[in-house]
């Protein structure tokens, strides 16, 4: 096997691993974005429970003033009877209703409160929807990136022993550069040159379409390729159609 033809068989395996690779990632993708979300609805009820315990509290409290409020009422009340003067009557009497309007001030407090509780209640209901819906969502994603991973990995581990037997077949430097040119091209490596005008020998790079100096194409004309070729402008590595071959020898 040449260079070329190594590389050729390299950036195959490589791509096909990728491939496989893209498939168990996107799957786990999904997966962690309805963890998240999962996470997300947790947190909104966590801080509604917070909100509920307080206004909670506030309710005991106002329910403990209007209790003792009604005594001080019930207290009034009874003085009133008990009045034997105007003057009493009146002093007691203006007590009587300064106790009834805070009564009422409580009362709404109370009411405020019990509207406030019940509308967290509610939001809490729907967010305990919005929980099991998404629960069911993250329970069949889980099991599809299970079932991917379990698909791929016979195929994935086969690859990755064909593509040790490559590397070993590659000099450094090649591998090397091939593995970092497939780095930075998303695992495309490779261009083929495209031949614009046969007669004026015009080649160009088939992934970035920039004409190829002549040179560089007739460096990869030669029977055993020694050095890999790359794009000037795309830096993909060159490689050289036997048709193309075939022409530039004659
Ligand atoms: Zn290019």
């Amino acid at each position: 096997m040449t260079l070329m033809e190594n590389i050729v068989r390299l950036s195959r395996v490589d791509g096909q691993i990728r491939a496989l690779r893209q498939r168990v990632a996107q799957a786990r993708t999904y997966h962690q974005a309805q963890l998240r979300q999962i996470e997300s609805i947790d947190a909104r009820i966590s801080e509604l429970e917070t909100r509920r315990r307080q206004h909670r509290a506030r309710l005991a409290l106002a329910e403990s003033d209007a209790a003792t409020a009604a005594a001080r009422e019930e207290k009034f009340r009874a003085d009133l009877d008990a009045a034997s003067t105007t003057k009493q009557y009146a002093a007691v009497l203006t007590e009587l209703n300064s106790v009834k309007a805070e009564k009422s001030r409580i009362d709404e407090a109370m009411l405020a409160e019990m509207e406030t509780i019940e509308a967290i209640e509610a939001e809490m209901a729907s967010l305990a929807d919005q929980r099991t819906e998404r629960q069911r969502v993250e329970t069949v994603a889980a099991q599809r990136l299970a079932e991917r991973t379990q698909e791929v990995e016979s195929t994935l581990s086969e690859l990755e022993q064909e593509r040790v037997t490559v590397e070993a077949l590659l000099p450094p430097d090649s591998l090397n550069l091939f593995n970092a040119v497939a780095e930075s091209h998303e695992g495309e490596a490779l261009s083929n040159i495209e031949e614009l005008d046969r007669r004026n020998r015009v080649y160009c790079c088939g992934a970035c379409n920039v004409n190829l100096p002549l040179e560089q194409v007739a460096a990869l004309t030669a029977r055993s390729v020694r050095q890999l070729v790359r794009c000037p402008a795309c830096g993909r590595i060159l490689c050289l159609h036997e048709d193309i071959r075939g022409a530039l020898a004659r």
